[in-house]
């Protein structure tokens, strides 16, 4: 951009701190939002949305249709929570959709209209000066002009003795990734809400029998939701229970301990599975600093937008809803903060002449993700297929990486492409092996996987390292770096 441009938005910036107060999602323009600080810059982008659900997919297409150039740095769990989501049947036009389908419509829809997806995620905010910077795990330095937090929320944990020394070993809060592996089982669920409905009636096709341990005198989830639950004859429910202790033999849960809110006694109960329903917190440690939270960490948005208390800086869905958290209300909310950040752009002299004028300072990305994973694996993986396969690759010695997936776990299969790169990557230096636990059950019980993803890592043999959890790119290229530099 020349001078004689800057000059000219000077004015026109002047002109629009003049009528700011006539119109806008705020009144005032901070002196620090100066066009002017884009000259020099690289990697801008004019709005950036941090997360991949259906609020950052829906602010997306709002902002790409506004006309803007829109980001989406999708995470580590691209499409969020309704990737773990099985049947829907309150998506707006349909009876019934499964999660993942819903993302691949949004996100197909998103790309059509322009929007580019970023394979990364977001370490840190700096709002200290205007562009503001955004610090990605990949290292790049992006200057977003405005910025949605579309992060979404995890799921709790219940912080109790034996929860996290057995989690993977019988603890999980995925039903339906870890389900199968407990046919013919007893388990319970913990929880009173919604999801501990949905994830009692996906494990009533594995498990013998599910107990739902509700901590007051009643179910918090809708009506409907336990209407549901009459269907299933294994499925019991107990009322006034909490979880104080979960216990195992060393290699799996054995039981739980309940204390009785009615009696004030404490009970053991068997049982080989505990899955977690127990609500989500909001995705926010990473802005906790330098974007205002409520005291639960959600993050304060104004009135009726999606402004948060950070000019330009706007929030939808989950992480900044705590009384809704529908996937639908978190597509609306998007939408909202789509508007929102348009309007921003147009309100402080981001006008058609200024973009085009920064056209070759924008980041260049635009490099899209694959279509959602179908489980498939780059050349150079090993897929296992029988038990003797397996003996044969650890005799051979050397190292070897294992990554255990299955068919039902969304979050295995978005491992799946980090583990094939890596498997390019360290090509001469090891075994890249993929096990789908449905096709080599053999192998699953041999290793004692109770749960996916699980990577296992040998050398010469010998087994030297277990994780079983999600990890996001960053994590398994440094897991599985650190045994291959090593050796
Ligand atoms: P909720 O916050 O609705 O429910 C959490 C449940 O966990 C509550 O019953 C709560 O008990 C209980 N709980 C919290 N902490 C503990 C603890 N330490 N020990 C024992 N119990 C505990 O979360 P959900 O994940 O169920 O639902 C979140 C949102 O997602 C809701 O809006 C829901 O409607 C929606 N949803 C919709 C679905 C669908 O339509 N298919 C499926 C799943 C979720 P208490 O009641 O005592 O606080």
């Amino acid at each position: 951009m020349t001078k004689r441009d800057y000059r000219f938005f000077m004015l026109s910036l002047g002109l629009i701190i003049t009528l700011g107060g006539c119109f806008g999602v705020r009144s005032a323009v901070p002196a620090s939002f100066d066009m002017a600080n884009l000259a020099g810059k690289a990697n801008i982008m004019p709005i950036v949305i941090v997360g991949s659900g259906p609020a950052g997919l829906m602010a997306a297409l709002y902002g790409a249709r506004g006309g803007k150039n829109t980001f989406i740095i999708e995470g580590n769990k691209p499409g969020g929570l309704l990737m773990d989501t099985t049947e829907v049947e309150n998506w707006p036009g349909e009876t019934m959709i499964t999660g993942p389908r819903i993302i691949e419509k949004l996100r197909a829809q998103a790309l059509h209209h322009g929007v580019t997806m970023i394979d990364d995620a977001v370490e840190r905010i700096d709002t200290a000066s205007w562009p503001y910077k955004i610090f990605t795990e990949n290292g790049q330095i992006l200057h977003a002009l405005t910025i949605i937090i579309a992060t979404g929320a995890s799921p709790r944990r219940l912080y109790v003795p034996g929860e996290e020394r057995y989690w993977g070993f019988g603890v999980t809060s995925c039903a339906v990734c870890d389900a199968p592996f407990f046919k013919e089982q007893e388990v319970v669920v913990v929880g009173g809400g919604d999801s501990a409905v949905e994830e009692a009636i996906q494990l009533a096709a594995f498990a013998s029998k599910i107990t739902i341990l509700v901590r007051k005198e009643s179910m918090r989830a809708a009506a409907s939701m336990q209407e549901r639950l009459k269907a299933y004859e294994k499925v019991s429910i107990r009322y006034n229970v909490e979880v104080v202790e979960i216990m195992g033999n060393d290699t799996k849960v054995t039981g739980v301990t309940l204390k009785n809110h009615a009696t004030g006694a404490t009970e053991l109960m068997a049982t080989d599975g505990v899955f977690l329903a127990i609500g989500h917190d909001p995705n926010t440690s990473f802005i906790k600093d330098v974007i205002p939270t409520d005291s639960a960490g959600y993050i304060k948005v104004e009135g009726r937008t999606q402004a948060t208390l950070v000019a330009g800086i706007f929030a939808a869905g989950d992480v900044e809803d705590h009384r809704y958290r529908q996937a639908g209300t978190a597509a609306g909310s998007g939408i909202n903060a789509g508007l929102d950040a348009v309007r921003f752009l147009d309100d402080h002299g981001y006008t058609p002449m200024m973009a085009a004028a920064i056209k070759p300072q924008l980041h260049g990305a635009t490099r899209s993700l694959p279509a959602l994973a179908k489980g498939t694996t780059a050349d150079g993986v090993i897929e296992l297929e029988t038990l003797d396969q397996f003996n044969d690759i650890i005799k051979k010695g050397g190292t070897v990486v294992m990554d255990f997936w299955s068919e039902t776990c969304p979050s295995c299969k978005q491992m799946l492409p980090v583990f094939a790169s890596l498997a390019q990557e360290y090509a001469d230096r090891a075994l890249f092996v993929t096990v789908d636990i449905d096709q080599v059950p053999a192998v699953v019980e041999k290793l004692f996987v109770h749960k996916v993803p699980c990577l296992l890592v040998f050398q010469e043999g010998d087994l030297i390292a277990r994780y079983t959890n999600v990890m996001n790119r960053k994590e398994l290229s440094a897991f599985v770096g650190q045994f291959i530099k090593s050796h």
